[in-house]
């Protein structure tokens, strides 16, 4: 048993901020302990791709209110429309690559893990990740 507990979920969200703009994961992790006193994400993509572990899967994450045990966080940069007006799906095409490396790659690591967006959790009223994370799945044959 870890603090994280036995991996059963992965939930994808996105750090809303404006499409487009470069945010490093070390920024994120930094908002995210300033504001909750803790790293929210075991892993944060960049615009380019990149992968950034900010926490083991042995640590537990704090990313879907009470729902944070044995769930895996993957949070992308973007997620908000330039004008920080609308959530939009900005993720670039090197994101989506790297989003869905980590997905097979738990779904291997974790068989019946189950994946959903962040809106996807029960009493959840926002729109993160501003995407449909059940539809792309099957669009990309998940
Ligand atoms: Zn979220």
């Amino acid at each position: 048993m870890t603090a994280l507990g036995p991996v059963k979920y992965l939930t994808i969200h996105c750090a809303a901020t404006p499409e487009g703009r470069h945010v490093s994961a070390e920024q994120i992790t930094a908002w995210d302990k300033a504001k909750f006193g803790m790293t929210s994400y075991h892993w944060v993509i960049e615009l380019d791709g990149s992968m950034h572990r900010t926490l083991r899967d042995d640590q537990l994450g704090a990313h879907v209110g009470s729902h944070n045990s044995g769930n895996i966080g993957i949070c992308y940069v973007g997620g908000m429309d330039k004008a920080m007006k609308a959530p939009k799906d900005t993720r670039t095409d090197a994101q989506k690559k790297s989003l869905l490396t980590l997905i097979r790659t738990y779904k291997g690591r974790y068989p019946g893990i189950v994946i959903r967006g962040h809106r996807d959790w029960p009493k959840v009223n926002k729109a993160c990740p501003s995407f449909d994370v059940a539809a792309w799945l099957k669009g990309v044959g998940e």
